[in-house]
């Protein structure tokens, strides 16, 4: 059997359709460790899920934009559709490529 290559090196379970769904899942688990810990606070968790979200991505080689979620979620999307890992010197890389492929 060949490795799957939509997962990330990271990963445990290497069952994921999408590399997009590989990340989410590698969040959520996270996400989940911080909430059994019993913090009330609601703006706390979302600034934990919003941080944990961000590491997540990083650790998957994904450099967001910024620790907003839209631009986390806007890389992480991006990387699911390319299947390359979101980064300014890779989207333009691949626009490059893109670009090329079309004069080609
Ligand atoms: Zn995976």
């Amino acid at each position: 059997m060949s490795t799957n290559s939509n997962c990330s090196s990271g990963c445990l379970t290497k069952d994921h359709a999408t590399y997009g769904e590989c990340l989410r899942s590698k969040s959520l688990r996270i996400a989940y460790c911080n909430s059994a810990g019993g913090s009330d606070a609601s703006r706390q968790k979302r600034w934990d899920a919003e941080l944990n979200e961000y590491r997540a991505a990083v650790s998957q080689g994904i450099e967001p934009d910024s620790t907003a979620t839209r631009d986390i979620r806007k890389a992480v999307d991006w990387s699911e559709k390319t299947g390359v890992a979101y980064s300014e010197e890779n989207r333009h890389d691949y626009r490059v490529d893109k670009a090329l492929e079309k004069v080609a």
